[in-house]
């Protein structure tokens, strides 16, 4: 490896960022696309009429296309794996924060606490108890403060006390099919291996969308789209207004390659730590000079514990270059295995380790965001008073004193709701919002509240012939708090 390969930086918890490298020597003789052909017209199958559809099956896409079918339309779910969950499940992204704030209280519920209740009775999901959350009992937090997820589960709060968390860890592999018998159950009709590659316009109002599979490219139109796509795939193809910048520090502007190294023996490893220091330095060391992964997160799952989870972040100039992708993917992938190699040789309680899964889909942090009726903006998060239109509220535990001062941050519809294009939601990653607001409030559990916002709406909207803009705020929120979506 070159120099260029090398860490970025070696943070003091051992959190390194990696750099993509640049195309090799041999990529130039393929020149860049300075030529363009015309596709011939055609005439496309509309294999389906829908009055939802949802494009992209991850944590916005399935609560969108659970909550639209559970409301009573017909919806119709577009994924392009053969898995659902997006990061969660296919990026190894399987930890759920923050659903409760420091004191405790549970500020997200919904369709998320429903996944995570069904996960938990088949032992798939690691949380604590109900009466511990906001604990500061030492004996209580211990155990989390311990564990290498103290990050997700231990805040301080408003009296600067350490105290416990509502988070949750997930089984990706029970996950997906959770997800998949939550979407079937509402009635969903459901596109696995479907990448939807277009919008079908009439003006500025989206009808339809097109997609390529094995089966060849088909239509599907309906009364709403919801993108739930991560990336927003649908906001360019249908002349939505976009932004896309992301400060360099932020961590939405990275890729990752998640894997999980099976078969470790925690208590030699340990045992090697305390007692051959210097020999664990030495090793630290290699890694870090030979540019392979420094730190490693420790399996809580049942029956998992003897299983190290790596999430080595890459920095990305854009998250959707197919180019940057698979260089990224390529270099990743030998630096897995080089840094498991070198496990297995030099770190007692790795003798007999193996990788066991690598992420089926690349982690995509960032991308462009949509510019909504409304915006997330870094500004909006100190608010003591929720919008007139408040779809969701998020603990707000990672923002020091203002997380103090304002403990909950309030979710406006509108960020969902493009400007000027009818038909259209966007309830992922994508939503309105600047870089920083992003970047602190593009997760799992968020996005999953996105999407059961936005398909409420669309359904409510297509029963009634309506544009999801005119929906009466009250209709909807009236809706959600039945699902038990917590609202003001
Ligand atoms: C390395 C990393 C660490 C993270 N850590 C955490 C964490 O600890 N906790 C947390 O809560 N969040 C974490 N996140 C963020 C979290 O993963 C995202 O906020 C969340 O997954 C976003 O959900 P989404 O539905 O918007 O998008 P995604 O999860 O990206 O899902 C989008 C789905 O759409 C599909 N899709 C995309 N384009 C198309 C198309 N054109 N046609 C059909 N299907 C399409 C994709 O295959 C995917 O299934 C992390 C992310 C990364 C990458």
């Amino acid at each position: 490896m070159g120099s260029q390969d090398k860490l970025r930086y070696h943070g003091p918890a051992g959190m390194a960022r990696y750099n993509i490298p640049e195309a090799p020597e041999s990529d130039k003789r393929f020149t860049p696309g300075i030529k363009t052909i015309q596709e011939t017209a055609r005439d496309i199958n509309v294999i389906s009429e829908a009055d939802v559809i949802v494009v992209g099956g991850g944590p916005g896409g399935f609560a969108a296309a659970v909550a639209a079918a559970r409301t009573g339309a017909r919806t119709v779910l577009l994924e392009r794996f053969g898995h659902l969950g997006g990061m969660m499940t296919g990026g190894l992204v399987n930890i759920i924060p923050h659903l409760s704030d420091t004191d405790g209280k549970q500020w997200i519920s919904g369709i998320c606490e429903e996944l995570m209740t069904r996960l938990d009775k088949q032992d798939a999901a690691f949380r604590p108890l109900p009466e511990d959350w906001g604990s500061t009992d030492p004996v209580v937090t211990k155990y989390y403060k311990d564990s290498s997820f103290h990050h997700f589960f231990i805040r301080r709060n408003k009296n600067g006390e350490e105290c416990l968390v509502y988070s949750v860890i997930i089984d990706p592999e029970i996950g997906k099919n959770e997800i998949n018998r939550m979407v079937m159950e509402a009635g969903v009709k459901l596109y696995l291996h479907s990448l939807v590659t277009d919008v079908v316009m009439e003006c500025d109002t989206v009808k339809g969308i097109i997609f390529e599979s094995k089966s060849g490219r088909q239509a599907v139109l309906g009364k709403v789209v919801i993108d739930c796509t991560g990336d927003g795939d649908l906001i360019p193809r249908s002349g939505t207004a976009y932004e896309d910048n992301i400060d360099y520090g932020l961590r939405i502007k990275h890729l990752c390659f998640g894997f999980w190294i099976g078969g470790v023996d925690f208590r030699a490893y340990d045992k090697f730590v305390s007692s051959r220091q210097k020999d664990f330095i030495a090793l630290k060391n290699e890694l870090y000079d030979k540019g392979l992964y420094l730190s490693f997160f420790r399996g809580m799952l049942k029956n998992q514990e003897d299983t190290a989870w790596l999430h080595p972040h890459f920095i990305a100039n854009s998250q959707t270059d197919v180019e940057e992708m698979t260089r990224m993917d390529v270099s990743a992938r030998e630096r897995a295995v080089r840094t498991w190699e070198l496990l297995r040789d030099k770190a007692p309680g790795f003798e007999k380790s193996y990788i066991k899964l690598t992420c089926p889909q690349l982690g995509t942090t960032g991308g462009l965001r949509l510019i909504g009726e409304a915006s997330m903006r870094t500004e909006d998060l100190k608010r003591h008073e929720p919008f007139e239109d408040t779809v969701a509220i998020f603990p707000n535990n990672d923002r020091g004193q203002d997380s103090v001062d304002y403990p909950v941050v309030y979710v406006s519809f509108r960020t969902l709701l493009p400007k000027k294009t009818e038909g259209l939601l966007v309830a992922c990653r994508a939503f309105s919002s600047d870089d920083e607001a992003n970047s602190c409030f593009n997760l799992v559990p968020h996005c999953i509240c996105f999407g059961q916002a936005a398909g409420t709406a669309a359904a409510l909207a297509a029963a009634r012939g309506i544009s999801v803009r005119d929906l009466p705020y009250s209709d909807l929120k009236g809706a959600l708090l039945a699902q038990n979506v917590i609202l003001p």
